[in-house]
């Protein structure tokens, strides 16, 4: 197994309420360009639908492609949604926040340690993952009121 010094949260920067499964995500890294990015692979290890399904990305072991310079040693975990945007503010449902906060449980516990930050601490020209990891976690991993998305159906 690699080293996991870094847990690095992601979203898939669609509108909110869209769902978006792994196998689309991965059809947009692996199709050549100019439709994908011609990736030998999902860039993320795990993405977690509007349900709260964490589906598997790439597997654990293997480098992930999703946040520069920083693969190598990192674990990437896409929440699905976040809006579209520069100035999007990412709002997910009860159910997503429910299973990132027990998916990191996991993966802190696993890797001990290991960091766990958004994508816009480490390359500050994103937004990603468009809320406040480091709030996120100083609240216990509680969802962040203004980044709740309600059901809408
Ligand atoms: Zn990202």
């Amino acid at each position: 197994m690699r080293d996991i010094t870094k847990i690095i949260i992601h979203c898939s920067a669609t509108p909110h309420g869209r769902d978006v499964r792994a196998a689309t995500i991965r059809r947009w890294h692996t199709a050549p360009p100019p439709v994908g990015r011609g990736w030998a692979d999902i860039g993320y290890h795990f993405v977690i639908c509007l349900d709260g399904t964490v589906e598997n990305g790439r597997p654990l072991e293997k480098m992930g492609a999703h946040a520069a310079n920083h693969n190598a040693y990192s674990v990437g975990i896409c929440m699905v949604g976040g809006g579209t945007g520069g100035d999007a503010i990412g709002r997910y449902t009860p159910a997503q926040w429910q299973s990132l906060a027990t998916l990191v449980a996991e993966l802190e516990a696993r890797f001990s340690g290991a960091t766990v930050i958004g994508h816009r601490q480490v390359e500050s020209h994103k937004t990603c993952p468009n809320f406040d990891v480091p709030a996120w976690r100083a609240g216990g991993m509680a969802p962040l009121a203004d980044h709740v998305l309600e059901a809408t159906a």
